[in-house]
């Protein structure tokens, strides 16, 4: 219920996504890429050839004081006009916020141009730190993504913008106004567990319990938690592809019994 594809930062092409998810045996999957719907086209034409189920999605980013909350949004319609609208403007801010961090690259003495940006990713209006760090990589800058976050992209480090501040119940309603499924991404990254109760007060609907920087106790408290806030439970690999692998698809899987749950919260028929 959580993957990326080249629409935003992730390596694998949707076709790539079926293929693999195939060969996991995983039965349903949900593309979440980052602020845009563009895989879900394509998506829809090619579920029945791996009859694979489909469901659309995408990923947001909220700020929660200094730190960004992701919510991902599941059975988005992504022919709403209001939906289209506001990611429009999202991309903007998003392209503002990559000049942004290229300028202070280049302050820190690490020259990136920004037709090389373009080159890295098929669509430009969703381009962001995964391709700014996997480019300071094939310019010899960085070894790793990882050292490309620590020395440069990460929240704090030299070359840090942040994103566009929506708010969280901001994020929430926006998905709620289009009928989707409002989900907290990867809370154990996010470390603001006792925000989750107000959340779920003012619409969040989910909370991803399975993720692969969960631990099991991760994993354990935070079902504890969806059970206390009556809460959905997802999950999934949040594969960005090849580029960090121990995100790949089927990694990590949602049991299909959450899935049915959150499939009914949407209106869907079983
Ligand atoms: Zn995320
Ligand atoms: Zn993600």
């Amino acid at each position: 219920m959580h993957i990326h594809t080249t629409k935003s930062d992730g390596t694998y092409s949707v076709r790539d996504v079926f293929e693999k998810a195939k060969k996991e045996g995983v039965e349903a999957i949900a593309i979440t890429d980052h602020d845009t719907v563009g895989a879900v086209e394509e998506a829809e034409s090619v579920c029945a050839e791996y009859g694979i189920e489909f469901i659309p999605g995408i990923e947001l980013s909220a700020m929660h004081g200094s730190k960004e909350v992701h919510i991902v949004g599941l059975y988005m319609d992504r022919h709403d006009k209001d939906f289209r609208e506001t990611l429009n403007y999202l991309q903007k801010k998003r392209m503002e916020r990559n000049e942004k961090i290229v300028k202070k690259l280049k302050d820190n003495g690490v020259s990136v141009d920004y037709d090389e940006l373009f080159e890295m990713t098929e669509n430009i209006n969703t381009a962001g730190r995964l391709h700014l760090a996997r480019l300071l990589i094939k310019k010899k800058a960085v070894a790793n993504i990882k050292e490309a976050f620590n020395k440069y992209l990460g929240e704090g480090k030299a070359a840090y913008v942040a994103k566009i501040k929506m708010t969280v119940p901001e994020c929430v309603a926006m998905v709620r106004k289009n009928k989707g499924i409002p989900v907290l991404a990867h809370p154990s990254k996010l470390g603001a567990d006792e925000m989750i109760e107000t959340w779920a007060k003012q619409g969040l609907m989910g909370v991803e319990a399975f993720h692969p920087d969960h631990r099991f106790e991760d994993s354990e408290k935070f079902l504890k938690i969806a059970e206390k806030c009556d809460l959905l439970v997802s999950g999934g690999s949040d594969s960005h592809g090849g580029a960090k692998d121990y995100t790949d698809i089927g990694t990590v899987k949602l049991p299909y019994s959450y899935f049915e749950k959150i499939k009914k919260a949407a209106g869907k028929k079983l």
